[in-house]
């Protein structure tokens, strides 16, 4: 046996049920497709190009938060919406705010994934991508590139969609998000501030459909990002068409971005499909995963209660955390 308790993917799912393993003494390993970890989580110089925001509810991401000594501030919510309809009609008086009451994390969700993996040390693989899983009578074989390894357990931290993939049998969930694309434009600073806009907006024309504050705490430089409409992140042209919606939204001092990142999950084949690149019309319900006798599903998509969500990462964590108190023979 390579090792007790073999956990796919260095998502928060896989990270955070890891390092309460590994603070038990358990015998662990971490086995990451990516080079880095996170998965759907991922800053770029704080810059959040995966999920931007927890809410006052998520009691476990905040208990997370507060112990690895990270901060939280509130979403900017002051001033109004621009909405602009599909004939590119566009008023700037809705004082409503789209996300108000969410929280972010300062200098990116990142470093909540990077302070779970700085605990693991030796525990983790990056760049090895699991290609097949076979669960046998006393253990199961992962098959990488490298080799095998053999676990007495596996921890599936993982989309199901992906896991199929591996020869594991699970219903076919959508992946949560798995389809959208993320575009980052960042400026000397917050100018629609000053402009009584909050930095939403809602867009029937596009390429972007849903457009929000993106600055950092200090507020030393000013952000906005946006969803891009399904699938226009693959079109050519995006990123300039991009640029000039937000000028029309916003003004010309939106014209002249200093840097614009462009995240599209949905051609990401560590976390999207070909079936995710057309996401459910709804938030899906998501049930707890039953598990084998040697098989054990984390991941958000894993979550009944939170499902989709980080929350529901650290959610699955724990139940796959319980289930592995279950001494297996
Ligand atoms: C654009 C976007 C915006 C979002 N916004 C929010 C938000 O604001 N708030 C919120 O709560 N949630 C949001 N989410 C959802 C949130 O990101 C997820 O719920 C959460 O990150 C899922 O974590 P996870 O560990 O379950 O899965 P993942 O993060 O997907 O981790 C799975 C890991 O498995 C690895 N892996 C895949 N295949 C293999 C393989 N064959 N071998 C080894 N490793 C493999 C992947 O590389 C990845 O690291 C958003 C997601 C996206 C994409």
């Amino acid at each position: 046996m390579d090792t007790d308790i073999c956990i796919i993917g260095a998502g928060l799912s896989g990270l955070s049920l890891a390092t309460a393993l590994k603070a038990e003494g358990r015998d662990v390993m971490v086995l990451e497709a990516r080079d880095r970890v996170g998965g759907r989580v991922l800053s770029h110089n704080g810059y959040d190009l995966g999920p931007s925001w927890i809410w006052p509810h998520n009691h476990r991401m905040l208990a997370l938060l507060n112990d690895l000594g990270l901060q939280t501030f509130a979403q900017h919510a002051s001033g109004r919406l621009v909405f602009e309809d599909i004939e590119g009609r566009i008023r700037r008086d809705l004082d409503f705010a789209t996300m108000s009451g969410a929280l972010r994390v300062e200098g990116g969700l990142s470093r909540v994934t990077h302070a779970l993996a700085g605990k693991l040390g030796t525990n983790l693989r990056l760049a090895c991508r699991v290609r097949q899983v076979v669960e046998e009578a006393s253990s199961v074989s992962v098959l990488t590139m490298e080799g095998i390894t053999r676990a007495r357990r596996v921890v599936v931290a993982m989309p199901p969609r992906l896991a199929a993939g591996l020869g594991i049998s699970v219903p076919d969930v959508p992946t949560w998000m798995a389809g959208h694309a993320k575009l980052v434009a960042i400026y000397p600073k917050a100018f629609w501030r000053e402009m009584g806009l909050n930095g939403d907006a809602i867009s029937h024309c596009g390429p972007l459909a849903e457009i929000h504050d993106a600055s950092p705490v200090n507020a030393k430089a000013g952000a906005l990002f946006g969803f891009a409409q399904l699938g226009a992140a693959r079109r050519p042209g995006f990123r300039d068409a991009a640029i000039a919606q937000l000028v029309r939204l916003f003004g010309h001092g939106a014209a002249a971005p200093d840097d614009v990142i462009i995240k599209d999950w949905s051609t990401d084949s560590a976390t999207a499909t070909d079936a995710d690149r057309t996401p459910p019309p709804a938030h899906p319900t998501y049930t707890a995963l039953p598990p084998t006798r040697r098989l054990i599903f984390a991941g958000t998509e894993a979550a009944p209660e939170a499902g989709g969500f980080l929350e529901g990462a650290l959610e699955a964590a724990e139940a796959a955390h319980a289930a592995l108190r279950v001494v297996a023979v």
